[in-house]
């Protein structure tokens, strides 16, 4: 397995054994494998960097769908662009009324995360409420005409085919693809050893929406700390949303969680000094 190059978490490495290799393909885009290790169950790679794995991908997608959700709390129709591998998908079939688009640009990372980590996407991909798009999310975005109250950027690290998610010229298109005071979030690595990831996005998404910060989560799988989740609106009161109307939304939702807290959800939003100091625009 390729692991990081230079670039990404340059001079750093997490290795996960292989126990088993369960599939290997170069599809037309990435290097995809699915392994098994003894500690996180099924594990998918693109390229040689961890995407998910069975055993801690509950964390990262409810934190990445729940946050926007319950912040926002009226969301009829939410976006995704990549997730390929279902998680996201999943925790937004938690909800009632949801339409959800997802557009992911490889159908190979769909199709085998379907067949050989089912629990991942938990039936998602069969739900009428779920439309799947194969496409470049960059360009779906330029052509779209709809318009979504939340888009979560679930995308690989900028390198390769999801360098594009990381562009101006992309959170722009997005921005004019939300109704009015909707969210983006974005998958944005560890602060920790992807610090120039950070400030870039601080800076691009910055000159565009009124509210924009970071919110965080320990995912066990990534490597280098607590991972950060972009978030940008031009409605400043999501981020002010009480603990007793989170409470009172996670209850009405009826939605059942393992990690996503409305306590956890206000405290993610708290971030260390050092965090804090990447946040000048440049
Ligand atoms: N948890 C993640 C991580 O660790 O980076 C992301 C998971 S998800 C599997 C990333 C998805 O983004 C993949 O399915 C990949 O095919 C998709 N992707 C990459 N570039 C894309 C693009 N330009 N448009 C749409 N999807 C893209």
């Amino acid at each position: 397995m390729r692991l990081f190059d230079e670039g990404l978490h340059s001079g750093v490495n997490l290795a996960l054994k292989v126990d088993e290799v369960i599939y290997r393909e170069q599809t037309e885009l990435q290097d995809l494998m699915i392994f098994e290790n003894k500690q996180f169950g099924r594990v998918m790679s693109l390229d040689g960097a961890i995407q998910t794995t069975e055993k801690d991908e509950f964390i990262y997608h409810e934190m990445f769908v729940h946050v926007p959700m319950l912040a926002h709390g009226r969301v009829r129709r939410a976006l995704i662009i990549g997730g390929g591998d279902g998680g996201a998908a999943r925790q937004f079939m938690k909800y009632q009324n949801i339409e959800v688009t997802m557009v992911d640009i490889d159908r190979s990372v769909v199709e085998l995360s379907k067949k050989y980590m089912p629990s991942v996407s938990g039936g998602a991909f069969d739900d009428p409420r779920l439309e799947l798009v194969i496409a470049d999310g960059c360009k779906y975005v330029k052509d779209a005409k709809q318009r979504w109250d939340v888009i979560i950027i679930d995308s690989t690290d900028p390198h390769g085919p999801g360098e594009v998610l990381y562009s101006e010229e992309f959170y722009r298109d997005c921005k004019s693809c939300l109704t009015a005071g909707g969210i983006i979030i974005t998958q944005n690595g560890v602060p920790y050893v992807q610090e120039s990831e950070l400030r870039t996005s601080y800076d691009r998404l910055g000159g565009l929406f009124r509210d924009v910060s970071f919110y965080l989560a320990a995912i066990p799988s990534y490597v280098g700390g607590v991972m950060a989740f972009g978030w940008a609106t031009d409605d400043t009161d999501h981020r002010k949303v009480s603990l007793s109307k989170l409470a009172e939304r996670y209850m009405e939702s009826g939605i059942t969680t393992d990690y996503y807290t409305p306590e956890v959800h206000l405290a993610a939003f708290a971030l260390p000094l050092h965090i804090q100091k990447m946040l000048t625009r440049q």
